[in-house]
């Protein structure tokens, strides 16, 4: 037995540790020119629910030149039996201890796993900085949307992929093949000065940040002087087009042990221009790229084929806007249902939803219903852009009671700007609607339940409310009792986020590099898993900012000015930051901006800058032609 099979005897779920999945892939090591590992800095479960993983490793194992595993951070009995027994990380297919790849890649998808990708790198046993690193180390290498503010780690990765990371991932590795064959290659900077020649790769040594006096940002300038090819001075995400076509995972790997998301997982579309001005996501992931029905009734028959599963779930950001959903769902119904396959619709806009579309998916099973009206009231939900009415949400849940369900989520948050307690009012009156209108519809009492979940408002970089500051603590906890207190009604239940950690979120959401130091202070006193209720520990995250002398107000409550230089300003997303400062103007003005997938262009900035269009379903046009906007 291995020192390895030992400790796995040690820990509570070693299946989270031994890979051998359905699906999985395991190249012979000493065949390969470039070895790659995927990390995912939380648990097994969750990260095996995690669709950009299973895309990603899909695309570079199709490839007979690389190899990539997996590896997911280390429950804290794992960490423990590894640092006791002095052993490496290793990946699940081989087993290979992290430092003997050549590339190790984070995904970013949260701000609160960040203290477990200095974990990872330490288990490692590679240095935590890239500073520190040497010629035989790995290169550590992040994306996913957290990288779109990739300050506060710009010490630890080497470099970032901004933007899909499929579209790049090949154009990085073929460098890497290149430079690691090169029998007179320099070191690790002479790789690093060549990737930042690749669009969409943000090398942070290759910036240099200065602050003014006061603390503010003051400059991020590329390094001219150094030799080479220039440094870009902003670096442009980088997008798939044709995303009808795009490499898709139709033999994704099976987990081990209950995923989070346990089921085939079918993107119908990226991208989504609803234009809700505290979102990121919405900004990030534009243009809205919609596939073609054909290629999901097609990928959701090999799905099914090949991973065994009884549910499809049909993923984006807004799945009830794909412009042919009904079509698809009829004609997935129709070849799957007989099998016992359920379809699921994750999200669901209020607006878009309909009695029919209830009826046709719970034909098989029904699985809850989540909604988010985002803002208790008509005045607020024009403020972020939210475009439904309070009618549209009654209209919905009519007609999802009406279908047979008796529970559903209701999504808010709290603390965005210009609210008041008469928006919080609005939250309690309108749970009491559906909860009349679940009665109305004859749902039993004792099943009626409707859940209200309110999150606080997190400022998020690249999106409209980017300026804003978050509300204090005492504010959000305020708002939660007040809430709390006025939701005490029979079939509803109110479930809120911890405001600490929505605070830590904003503070490194739009953090600088100096917050670096306050993640290894936080790392080093022990936080880990700050994502996880039972592990989050906020004094530990207090000292570390003492000790880095650094103040977390100052980045979570800080209103920036239109003209500030921001963090992120070097990271382009393609829509113009005039655009942004329109919608927060907008938004003040409770004025509200269209869907450039069924109005005219609003102007983002991005399709003309990236040279893209919209992909829709059908090739139906729905741009008007580009009104301005662009940077
Ligand atoms: S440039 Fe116009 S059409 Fe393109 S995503 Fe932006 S708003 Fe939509």
């Amino acid at each position: 037995m291995t020192s390895l099979d030992k400790i796995l005897l040690k820990v509570q779920k070693p299946a989270r540790y031994v890979g051998g999945e359905w699906n999985s892939i395991r190249k012979d090591w000493d065949s390969v020119a470039v070895k790659t590992v995927f990390a995912f800095p939380d648990v097994y479960e969750v990260g095996m629910s995690h669709l950009g993983m299973q895309i990603i490793y899909h695309v570079v194992n199709s490839r007979q030149d690389v190899l990539m595993e997996r590896v997911f951070a280390p429950w804290l009995d794992m960490e423990e039996q590894l640092r006791q027994n002095s052993l490496p990380l290793f990946s699940l297919e081989s087993r290979h201890p992290l430092r003997e790849f050549d590339i190790i890649g984070f995904t970013l998808q949260y701000e609160m796993s960040f203290t477990n990708i200095l974990n990872m790198i330490d288990l490692s046993q590679v240095p935590l900085r890239s500073s520190q690193r040497g010629d035989a180390d790995p290169f550590i290498i992040a994306g996913g949307p957290c990288a779109y503010n990739p300050e506060p780690l710009s010490d630890f990765i080497d470099l970032f992929v901004i933007g899909e990371g499929e579209e790049v991932i090949g154009e990085l590795l073929d460098l890497y093949k290149e430079w690691k064959a090169g029998a007179d290659r320099a070191g690790r900077a002479d790789f690093l000065r060549l990737a930042a020649g690749i669009r969409g790769i943000y090398v942070p040594s290759l910036y240099q940040v200065k602050y003014n006096e006061d603390g503010f940002l003051a400059s991020v300038e590329a390094k001219m002087e150094i030799p080479g090819p220039p440094v870009p001075a902003r670096v442009t995400k980088r997008l798939l087009k044709n995303f009808d076509q795009a490499p898709f995972p139709v033999k994704p790997v099976v987990p081990n042990l209950g995923a989070v998301h346990d089921r085939m997982m079918l993107e119908v579309f990226r991208g989504c221009t609803r234009g809700c001005r505290f979102c990121q996501a919405g900004v990030i992931y534009r243009p809205v790229r919609e596939k073609k029905p054909d290629t999901l009734l097609r990928q959701a028959e090999q799905l099914a084929r090949n991973t065994g599963y009884d549910e499809i779930s049909l993923t984006s950001l807004s799945t009830a806007d794909y412009s042919q959903v009904k079509e698809v769902i009829t004609d997935l119904l129709n070849r799957h249902a007989g099998k016992g396959i359920n379809i699921s619709l994750p999200s669901l806009r209020v607006d878009a939803f309909s009695l029919e579309m209830a009826r046709q998916v719970q034909k098989v099973r029904k699985s809850g219903l989540t909604f988010a009206p985002e803002a208790g009231t008509q005045r607020l939900r024009d403020v972020i852009n939210k475009g439904v009415t309070e009618e549209n949400l009654i209209d919905a849940v009519t007609g999802a009671f009406g279908a047979g369900w008796s529970s559903v989520k209701l999504y808010f948050m709290i603390g965005l700007l210009t609210e008041t307690d008469e928006d919080l009012d609005g939250i309690v009156s309108m749970a009491r609607r559906v909860v009349e209108t679940g009665l109305a519809q004859r749902v039993p009492r004792g099943r009626l339940k409707v859940t209200v979940s309110a999150a606080s408002f997190v400022p998020k970089a690249h999106s409209a409310f980017q300026w804003e500051p978050q509300d204090r603590l005492a504010e959000i906890k305020r708002k939660q009792r007040y809430l709390k207190e006025k939701l005490r009604m029979r079939g509803v239940v109110f479930n809120w986020h911890e405001p600490e950690v929505s605070f830590l979120e904003a503070v490194f959401a739009r953090g600088d590099r100096r917050l670096g130091a306050a993640l290894e202070k936080a790392w080093e006193l022990g936080c880990r898993f700050d994502g996880w209720t039972e592990c989050f520990k906020y004094e530990k995250w207090l000292e570390a900012f003492r000790l880095a002398g650094l103040d977390p107000e100052h980045y979570a409550y800080r209103r920036f000015a239109y003209e500030d230089i921001l963090p992120w300003d070097h990271i382009d997303s393609g829509v113009s930051k005039k655009y942004l400062a329109r919608e927060h103007r907008q938004a003040l003005e409770q004025s509200l901006t269209g869907d450039c997938r069924h109005e005219k262009c609003s102007g983002c900035g991005l399709c003309p800058s990236l040279e893209v269009d919209l992909e829709i379903a059908g090739g139906k046009s729905v741009r008007a032609g580009y009104n301005g906007g662009a940077n």
